[in-house]
């Protein structure tokens, strides 16, 4: 426990007692799953907007290390069936999402258990081969070595070009760590080098490890619940201010190659698998086979890539501006938009408000009451409810009726 928060609890009461009393504050007739949930959601997006506000340039091309810690720990049942089965499930989703939203980015997963860190899947695997991998994945005797796990990650990133972003992200879940040497060491190796460590307890709060991501200008977090642990994965889907790139202030030029798609009516062998292929991307450099880009060419080691994963990944330093709350308007000159009899009637600085104003993501009714979980875009005003907001930001990244 943090000597600071003493006499408030643990840190994963915390959370809960504020949803609590967030709840029952409200009117009497409260639905608690709805509220909770949306509270959630509403906690999603402040901390999205606080991200976005920082407008410094982000890092296009991320090498990310992802620990899981694999001590007995994980048969806990707590998170139902154990700890691990549910990490598998979201890790998986999550890769996958995080291939998507950083099209030039790589991932690697590392495990540790019995005192050591070991190698589960490195960075030029796939997303489907790293699920493969992650689901053989086994509980193994003895503690979690966070030590090890840092340093084995750092070896790793020794190949890493000077231009990429190098994060780890730790899953944990055991309260104690197993390590040959100084760990403060280690983290003041991390700080020179600009990685930065971001660790999810699925236990408590361990001071170790909160001291590891605050040196490291990482964030640590405690899962509540299953739920919570994901959205607490999903803060790192989008990439963050670089460290490196904000200290040096240069420009780097990167080689890139558009690879040819080309399909044959022979089947032909990709130089990434071994396999027979009739769909290949052509290297325009070695004139190899791959199956797939974005990626690395196996045989001259130049990045793959299309445009259409630049304009993707480019969208992340021109990002969406924070919709508002409608709340934050109530005093303001607002526009609402009713229905009317087949075409949308404007009513313009009208004093009461009318009980429902429909979403122009999905249409849904949104009750005026919820002031709090309406958006408005403040380029072309139109209101979005909460999910429609959180989409617009972390998938789409940009406003349907702007555009
Ligand atoms: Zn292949
Ligand atoms: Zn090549
Ligand atoms: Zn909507
Ligand atoms: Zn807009």
């Amino acid at each position: 426990m943090d000597s600071e928060n003493e006499g408030e609890g643990y840190a994963w009461e915390v959370g809960i007692k504020k949803d609590v009393i967030d709840m029952l504050t409200k009117e009497e007739n409260i639905n608690i799953a709805s509220d909770v949930d949306m509270v959630r959601k509403f906690e999603r997006k402040q901390y999205m907007d606080k991200m976005k506000a920082n407008s410094q340039t982000k890092s296009m091309i991320r090498y990310l290390s992802i620990v899981i810690d694999l001590s007995s720990s994980m048969k806990n049942t707590d998170m139902k069936p154990t700890r691990l089965a549910v990490t598998k499930v979201h890790l998986m989703k999550f890769i996958a999402n995080y291939f998507d939203q950083n099209p030039l980015s790589l991932v690697s997963v590392l495990g540790t258990g019995n005192g050591r860190a070991n190698l589960i899947s490195d960075y030029f695997s796939s997303p489907n081969d790293h699920c493969d991998k992650l689901k053989e994945a086994e509980v193994q005797e003895g503690d979690p070595s966070v030590q090890n796990a840092l340093e084995l990650s750092m070896a790793q990133f020794k190949e890493v070009p000077r231009y990429a972003f190098k994060e780890v992200l730790i899953i944990y879940s055991s309260m104690i760590t197993c390590d040959p040497g100084n760990v403060f060491e280690t983290i003041d190796l991390l700080k020179e080098n600009g990685i930065r460590v971001s660790i999810i307890s699925l236990s408590a709060a361990v001071f170790i490890l909160q001291k590891i991501c605050s040196e490291t200008s990482g964030e640590f977090s405690v899962a509540k619940d299953n739920t919570h642990f994901e959205e607490l994965l999903q803060r790192n889907l989008l990439p963050k201010v670089s460290l490196s790139i904000s200290e040096e202030k240069d420009t780097l030029l990167v080689k890139m190659g558009f690879p040819k798609k080309n399909i044959v009516s022979q089947p032909v062998i990709c130089s990434c698998h071994k396999l027979l292929n009739c769909v290949v991307f052509e290297c325009p450099k070695c004139k190899s086979y791959q199956c797939d880009v974005p990626s690395f060419c196996k045989v001259c080691g130049l990045m793959l890539a299309s445009s259409a994963h630049l304009t993707r990944t480019a969208q992340h330093n021109n990002p969406v501006d924070n919709f508002k709350i409608a709340d934050d308007l109530s005093d303001t000159k607002i526009t609402f938009h009713k229905e009317g009899d087949g075409d949308h009637i404007m009513i313009e600085n009208q004093e009461i408000p009318p009980d429902f104003i429909t979403c122009k993501g999905c249409e849904k009714q949104c009750n005026t009451k919820d002031f709090k979980y309406i958006s408005i875009c403040p380029k072309c005003n139109s209101y979005f409810c909460l999910d429609c907001d959180i989409f617009i930001h972390e998938t789409l990244l940009s406003c349907p009726m702007c555009d």
